[in-house]
């Protein structure tokens, strides 16, 4: 008989919610769900085939059904008891902490856990072990966006929410194709400006995305220089009296220092260094500062970069400068990559934060966290973020990883560093779903985790909105939660560590339900006086309706859109504004590497594909790999549409099939960051399967927000 259950797609931060239907132990259906805010029914190509690739996960046999342990590094793994796995893994990180210390340990957690699992690894590492070496996929993906809100506004808060872009006078898109990163958003903002027909839409991005097709303006910028672009759009507005300087007056500061700053960005030199036309940068200067009310969406294209703070913070002065926020349809906006970035950082889930929007850097904040948790203390010392992670385990400091629902050895940039690291790790866990990605391959030991249509709890998207995730079917083989799975591990730990003191994870993993609901009342109660504090909300009231925060105890609903009062929460209560200056990319392109490589998105895959990648018909938009190149280049390279080229950068070297394409600019090329080493020819002569194109991408990474630039690298591209 089948059966409908409510619950959130597991892509992209739109979230979604989708009524799963099943029968049984097999997801049958899915669907939009016509009450979910978020998308009021609608779904994308991968939102819609979620069963399909649910069924197609069974019959390919590509689910990690039982714990494996791996004798030897290559050999294959053998089924083990999850009381082997667990003691096994217990008594190695008890050795290592021993010999070595807390530090000797990373956690390396994904923005695809729900937040509840999140905040179990959190303890596990910062409350249990005393290491803050806990960092997440989530730098990859958002960390910029969070330094730029938190240096601007004095809070990791989005202020907006999907409903001002029906109110949205201008639509200004930077670095982000929403069209198939974030389609059901972007359908939403084809439907305002058709019931709206005034409204303007400004894109902005180095190659012509599908997205920037619907653009009234579009401007080609070159790669990473957003910051130039912002710069110059504030010296236009300055120079015509755009800016509103009473606003800025009582709820701002800082604007004088900035005003010096951008006063050399004139109009002609600002065209140069982002190879636009002046006409251009003095039209989106008007249109932004002009529209009654102007919302910017902006996603990787400003967040993976070595200026990743700088370019969201710019972006926001704009919106400070102009009073373009705390209104209806106008304010900064982030768009979230993964479907839990944001719950991720609720409760402090990377290597420099505590839960709540704590600081690890604040005393104050670090005692908070201490007595909730009950322990002592919370480790000072800063942990290692995603990069320095893996560096630290390739040069031997890290010496035990526990690595969860994500794949490194293909997502993470500088491919060859991280898979030394992987190597040389002496103790690897992977707590995966799918035993298909990469990294399943350096593990000693892997453990099976449930995914979507199994899992329970919440995740937020990226207007703030928690909803529930439920399981429709029961955990297939003998997969287990992932937070039940942190929570046997740290019952285990904590006996070895701390003997005869009272539990720090007294929840239930035999009754999962009243298990995630204790950790999230946890979580909740850590919230209490926070910008996003939820204690007015429950499991029992996220049961009828997905909320947003913050939400007090007592309030009977979230917030819709912040600072509508003007006030921020920063000391003074005023925003600020942030004087940062225009640093060009890393790695800039040279006579021996005349190319700029950017990355991105496919419409219909998502991630490393091991889920999207079961189903034939998600390959029907984008067959296979390819570098998209500009057919000028490719002419003057006596190239031809389908040669097999080599993709070159400083750390390494594919072979791709390359394609003619208007989108991209000259000097210019692109490739989808899905395609791995199955889909780019097998085995590498070390008999390691391939990375795909992040091993040529860079580790060098913003020095605020610690998030690498995975946008751009220096390449050449040779017929092979
Ligand atoms: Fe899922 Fe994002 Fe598509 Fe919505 S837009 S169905 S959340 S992938």
């Amino acid at each position: 008989m089948t059966q409908e259950t409510r619950s959130t797609c597991p892509y992209c931060g739109v979230g979604c919610g989708v009524i799963i239907e099943s029968d049984g132990a097999q997801i049958t259906g899915v669907r939009g769900d016509p009450d979910h805010p978020a998308n009021f029914g609608k779904l994308c190509s991968k939102g819609s085939t979620l069963h399909l690739t649910a069924a197609a996960a069974v019959t390919q046999q590509v689910r990690l059904l039982h714990p494996m342990r791996r004798e030897h590094r290559g050999e294959r793994a053998t089924r083990v008891s999850w009381d082997q796995a667990l003691g096994f893994a217990t008594e190695t990180f008890a050795q290592v902490i021993r010999a070595d210390g807390p530090d000797a340990v990373g956690f390396y957690i994904s923005g695809q856990l729900l937040t509840e699992d999140y905040y179990v690894f959190n303890k596990l590492a910062k409350g249990l072990i005393g290491t803050n070496n806990i960092d997440t996929n989530s730098r990859l993906c958002m960390s910029s966006a969070v330094a730029g809100y938190k240096m601007t506004l004095g809070a990791d808060a989005p202020p907006s929410c999907y409903d001002d872009v029906n109110h949205a006078g201008c639509i200004f898109i930077a670095g982000s194709n929403a069209a198939w990163a974030h389609p059901v958003l972007f359908r939403r903002i084809e439907e305002a400006r058709a019931a709206n027909p005034a409204m303007k839409i400004v894109c902005c991005d180095p190659r012509r995305t599908d997205t920037a097709d619907i653009a009234d303006l579009f401007l080609a910028i070159q790669p990473g220089t957003d910051v130039m672009l912002f710069h110059g759009m504030l010296h236009v507005m300055l120079w015509e009296g755009w800016v509103r300087h009473d606003w800025i007056g009582r709820h701002t500061s800082g604007f004088d220092e900035l005003k010096a700053t951008v006063r050399d960005c004139t109009p002609d030199s600002v065209a140069q260094v982002c190879g636009i036309r002046k006409e251009d940068l003095l039209e989106a200067a008007r249109l932004f500062a002009t529209s009654p009310a102007t919302l910017s969406l902006y996603c990787q294209g400003l967040n993976q970069s070595t200026s990743g703070t700088a370019k969201n913070a710019a972006l926001i002065n704009l919106h400070l400068a102009t009073a373009q926020i705390g209104r209806p349809g106008a304010g900064p906006f982030s768009l979230t990559g993964q479907p839990n970035a944001m719950g991720g950082r609720e409760v402090g889930g990377l290597a420099n934060l505590l839960s709540a929007h704590r600081d690890l850097a604040n005393p104050q904040h670090r005692a908070e966290v201490a007595a909730l948790w009950g322990v002592p203390s919370v480790p000072e010392k800063p942990g290692k973020t995603a990069v320095e992670m893996f560096q630290a385990a390739a040069d031997g400091e890290i010496k035990a990883l526990w690595i969860a629902c994500t794949n490194p050895a293909q997502s993470m940039p500088d491919q060859a560093t991280v898979r030394r690291a992987l190597e040389r790790a002496e103790f690897v866990v992977v707590q995966e779903a799918f035993l298909t990605t990469a990294t399943c391959d350096y593990a000693d030991l892997l453990l099976p985790a449930t995914t979507w249509g199994e899992k329970t709890g919440t995740v937020t998207n990226s207007e703030r909105r928690i909803s529930r995730v439920r399981p429709a079917v029961p955990p297939p083989g003998s997969t287990r939660h992932d937070w039940a799975i942190a929570v046997d591990f740290a019952r285990r730990l904590e006996r070895k560590l701390r003997p005869g003191i009272a539990t720090l994870f007294p929840y239930s993993t035999t009754a999962p339900e009243a298990g995630v609901e204790a950790v999230w009342n946890e979580h909740r109660e850590s919230t209490r006086g926070r910008d996003l504090d939820i204690t007015g909300m429950s499991y029992a009231l996220l049961e009828k309706a997905p909320l947003q925060w913050p939400m007090r105890s007592g309030e009977a609903q979230g917030k819709l859109r912040l600072y509508e009062d003007g006030i921020f929460p920063t000391p003074d209560g005023k925003a600020r504004f942030a004087n940062v200056t225009y640093r060009p990319v890393a790695e800039p392109r040279e006579s021996r590497f005349p190319f700029s490589l950017t990355t991105g998105r496919l419409r219909d895959q998502w991630h490393g594909m091991s889920r999207t990648g079961t189903l034939g018909r998600l390959f029907g938009h984008v067959a296979e790999p390819s570098v998209q190149m500009n057919p000028q280049d490719m002419q003057r390279r006596g190239l031809a549409e389908g040669d097999l080229v080599h993709l070159t950068s400083k750390r390494g070297s594919i072979v791709v099939p390359v394609q003619g394409t208007e989108q991209v600019g000259l000097s210019q090329a692109f490739m989808a960051m899905h395609w791995g080493g199955e889909y780019l020819g097998g085995l590498s002569n070390t008999g390691q399967p391939l990375a795909g194109v992040n091993a040529l991408t860079t580790s060098a990474f913003c020095p605020t927000s610690k998030q690498p630039e995975l946008k751009h690298a220096a390449v050449k591209i040779l017929k092979a």
